[in-house]
């Protein structure tokens, strides 16, 4: 789009350093200017999205409002700028591979030899100038997946490098983030491997303009002018970012380093307001303060990697910040419990919460912690398979059956209480193909979870393919199970509740995605609240 500027990220020395926090937070600072900002992430893999892999490859499937199934990159870049994404912000090299194969069989470039250079690298550039179309943003950031040197970002690399010449040295910046590590005895910071991660991204024709040093130390001026000398960018574009204690420090550090006062010079663009950060100081510092704490029992499968329920736990940690309590998270392997492990972590946990998940392995643990938690009146919080699974759960003890299931795991159950949704009958490709993506859901008045809300019409994001039989409504219902939110038609069993529980509820989409830090959900916060209610503590819901 004529005029849109464009500040690509790029990653050195080794990965997981934070650049997708880098970027997101430099987002923020943007934003806080009045700019009308967009983010991408450009992904080297050649999935076609990570919807199929395994959390153990690649941390959770982050889901947008029209149902594209990213990275978790985007949650970052979400929480920190608190805007909506949209698919054109994740790009993979299976997208682009899918596409240009698409078109040759089309016939569309009849005659010619298809090449990385130039229609794999032009099908990167189409998706790139994409977002500045699609969202009308003034400054677009892109991030390049994976470390510099890595074969697999060689076109992305190569299609950023082209992009400076294609739209003029004003309109790019190049951002590379690396990594200084510490060595020796005397524990010194070493520049050696940024300057030779500098000399790679020259070497295929990027020149930095800025270069982000993280660190796990501070990091002195003496070998801020070395970094600049070496890499030959201005002393000023050298940001060194220690590793912050908070996560939401980041944007502060950034803003003090003046990262995005240099970027605005360097594209001759003025800021239309001067950016406050009161609110976001004040987050810092609620989250830092002491507070009372509470622990929260989160039952998964790939608990090892937390990256796998990031958004769970940012959510969770959100309204713990908006109450005034420390939640603590204490990581629970569902197949433990089954082997009659880890239930004094659940019996000292004064919450329980089953995030979303697939497949059977880990699910009779996970119906053994919801019954404790029913039964000893432990607040609950089921998210989309801990919905389900709550429903199983009430169903055995409601029918005094214990083969009661979703015929996600017994195809012969004689309760299928959970069931293939009907439009999922006769699907059989794996990607993409879930129900995905934004949904209205209607709040049923005199409910927990209406309670929650200021309003009865919620939109909330899904990525499913089983549903509440609605068989069963009519009779769970008699035992105590409330419907306390459904799809607009009535049809689809959008949140279930307990009657009779302090709160245990479940809900049949994702709420954790749409949380905010400065704007926890509320049904996260309902919880957190009956959570430290439940052992005695007040909290401060109008902080
Ligand atoms: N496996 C369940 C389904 O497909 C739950 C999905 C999830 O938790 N995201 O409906």
């Amino acid at each position: 789009m004529a005029g849109t500027k464009y500040i690509f990220f790029t990653g050195g020395v080794v990965s997981s350093v934070g650049k997708g926090v880098t970027a997101a937070a430099t987002g923020r600072l943007l934003k806080e200017r009045g700019i009308n900002v967009a983010i991408q992430k450009l992904d080297p893999y050649i999935n076609v999205d990570p919807g199929t892999m395994s959390p153990y490859q690649h941390g959770e499937v982050y889901v947008l409002d029209d149902g594209a199934e990213c990275d978790l990159d985007l949650g970052h870049y979400e929480r920190f700028i608190d805007i909506r994404l949209n698919r054109a912000c994740n790009v993979t090299t299976g997208q682009v591979y899918a596409e240009v194969i698409a078109k040759e069989r089309r016939g569309d470039y009849l005659g010619g030899t298809i090449q990385v250079i130039p229609h794999i690298t032009n099908e990167i550039k189409k998706r790139i100038a994409a977002v500045g179309k699609s969202t009308g943003a003034e400054i677009v950031l892109v991030e390049v997946g994976g470390t510099v040197g890595d074969i697999e970002s060689q076109p992305f690399l190569e299609a950023i490098r082209q992009l400076r010449s294609d739209l003029g040295r004003e309109n790019t910046m190049f951002v590379h983030v690396t990594w200084l590590p510490f060595i020796g005895a005397n524990g010194e910071l070493k520049t050696k491997p940024t300057q030779h991660s500098v000399r790679e991204l020259r070497s295929i024709g990027i020149s930095p303009d800025m270069i982000i040093a993280r660190s796990d130390s501070p990091v002195d001026d003496e070998l801020i002018e070395k970094i600049a000398l070496f890499c030959d960018v201005e002393k000023k574009a050298v940001i060194p970012l220690e590793t912050a204690a908070v996560l939401y420090e980041v944007p502060l550090v950034l803003e003090k380093a003046g990262v995005a006062d240099y970027m605005l010079k360097r594209f001759g663009m003025d800021a239309p307001t001067q950016p406050d950060w009161s609110n976001w100081q004040d987050l810092v510092k609620r989250v830092k303060a002491p507070k009372p704490s509470v622990k929260v029992a989160l039952i998964g499968k790939y608990v090892e990697l937390h990256d796998a329920y990031l958004s769970v736990a940012e959510a969770l940690k959100h309204a713990g910040i908006h109450l005034g309590v420390e939640v603590e998270i204490h990581w629970i392997h569902s197949s433990d419990l089954e082997k009659g492990k880890s239930w004094e972590k659940i019996q000292a946990a004064n919450g329980i919460l089953v995030p979303g998940g697939f497949g059977s392995r880990g699910i009779e643990g996970k119906i053994q912690a919801i019954r404790f938690a029913r039964e000893n009146k432990i607040p609950y919080f089921g998210l989309c398979l801990g919905m389900q699974l709550m429903v199983v759960e009430f169903a055995r003890n409601a029918f005094q059956d214990e083969s009661a299931n979703s015929t996600e795991f017994d195809h012969a159950t004689l309760h299928p209480v959970i069931d293939l949704m009907s439009e999922q009958r006769d699907i059989t490709d794996m990607g993409g193909t879930m129900r995905l993506g934004l949904y209205p859901c209607v709040l049923q008045p005199n409910t927990l979870s209406a309670g929650s809300f200021d309003t009865n019409l919620i939109s909330e994001r899904h990525r499913h393919r089983f549903e509440f039989n609605n068989a069963y409504r009519q009779v769970l219902g008699e035992k105590g199970m409330r419907f306390a939110g459904l799809s607009p038609d009535g049809k689809l069993v959008e949140i279930a509740e307990l009657e009779d529980h302090p709160f245990m509820v479940g809900t049949q989409f994702h709420p954790e995605f749409l949380s905010r830090p400065n704007r926890p959900h509320p049904l996260f916060v309902s919880f957190i609240r009956a959570v430290a209610n439940g052992v005695g503590i007040k909290t401060s819901g109008d902080q």
